[in-house]
């Protein structure tokens, strides 16, 4: 009955998402996200999809390749510089974001709490009225609570008549399960 956490992301940007849209992955990681957005834009719309780690951007180019995908920029810098890389007329259909380490790689390299704050700001600039930032939060992993916890009070403190802030997570779950927080922008 309840969609389990990656589901529930997923479902949630496509409801966001309309076809022609240009969209974010803003950790795209091995580039499930990525090719996820890919597909739901179609051939009109563009995923921006951004990484720090050279590994995670060729994953996700070897993945796109694969799927013969075309409608990906993919950009190997911190998701803080998003602002460089979108288009002033252009507005975001939806975002995702997976907060925390690329799996089965280095576990010091993990997103933080004031370059992420930053990337929601700039997006939350660029959405489109109606539509999501999603971010699944991982935060298990040393680090990771100083980062859920920035994150948190960034986005519980959205102004009400702006922007609706969902939280979803299973509450009786072991071991720091992830969660969602959905952010729609009214
Ligand atoms: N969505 C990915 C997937 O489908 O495989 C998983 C993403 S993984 C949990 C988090 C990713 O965030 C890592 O690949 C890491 O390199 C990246 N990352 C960390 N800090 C970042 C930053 N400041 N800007 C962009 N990416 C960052």
């Amino acid at each position: 009955m309840l969609k389990g956490i990656l589901n529930f992301a997923h479902y949630l940007l496509e409801e966001s998402v309309e076809p022609g849209d240009t969209t974010i992955d803003a950790t795209c990681g091995n580039g499930n996200d990525t090719l996820f957005l890919s597909r739901i834009v179609g051939t009109n719309g563009h995923v921006i999809a951004c990484d720090i780690q050279q590994q995670a951007i060729d994953t996700t180019r070897q993945k796109l390749v694969e799927h013969n995908r075309f409608n990906v920029s993919l950009i190997q810098d911190s998701h803080a510089h998003l602002k460089n890389y979108i288009d002033k007329d252009n507005e975001i259909g939806g975002a995702i974001f997976n907060l925390g380490y690329l799996p089965k790689s280095d576990k010091m390299i993990i997103t933080n709490g004031e370059s992420t704050i930053s990337a929601i700001d700039t997006i939350l600039d660029f959405l489109k009225r109606g539509r999501l930032i999603v971010l699944v939060v991982y935060h298990g992993h040393p680090g990771g609570q100083e980062e859920k916890n920035a994150v948190l009070k960034h986005v519980m403190n959205l102004e009400q008549k702006e922007y609706s802030v969902l939280q979803y997570g299973f509450i009786n779950q072991k071991n720091n399960p992830p969660f969602i927080i959905a952010i729609e922008k009214k």
